[in-house]
Formats: structure tokens, C-alpha cells, sequence
């Protein structure tokens, strides 16, 4: 008797992404790293949100949440 279980389990696996956005912050010049889950059919999006100073870079196609990572840090300009 033939059993694809495996094969199943592992197209699940190959359906999961992981994206990486570099970005320069306008407010703030940090180049933040984000690190982007993508699952395939499944189409959610959020915004990705400078952990510095908070500014919305906007929506983006984000399945799975997502990490940010500080490359260069800087300063928000008042
Ligand atoms: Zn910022």
C-alpha cells in the first residue's frame, strides 16, 4: 500500500518562505533587517514597523509575523 504522508509533510514545508527586506528608515537613517515569513495560500499582510522609532514603512505581504533586526541605529530628527 503506497502512503504519501511524507511527501505531504514535506510540500507543507517547501511552502514556507523566508523573506529579507533591507530598509533606511526616513525618520529615523536606521537600516533595519526584516525578516519575513511567507506561507503560500495564505495572503495576510501587516505593517512593518521600525523598532527604532516606530515609523510605518507600510503594508506588506506577511504570513507568519515577522522579526526585525537593527543593522545601524540611529537617531530620529525632531
Ligand atoms: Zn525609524
Amino acid at each position: 500500500m503506497y502512503d504519501d504522508d511524507d511527501d505531504e509533510w514535506n510540500n507543507e514545508l517547501d511552502e514556507r518562505e523566508i523573506e529579507y527586506d533591507n530598509e533606511l528608515c526616513p525618520d529615523c537613517k536606521s537600516e533595519i533587517e526584516f525578516k519575513i515569513q511567507i506561507h503560500r495560500g495564505f495572503s495576510d499582510w501587516e505593517h512593518l514597523i521600525c523598532p527604532v522609532c516606530e515609523h510605518d514603512f507600510g503594508e506588506r505581504r506577511v504570513d507568519e509575523g515577522y522579526e526585525s533586526r537593527i543593522i545601524k541605529r540611529g537617531t530620529k530628527q525632531e
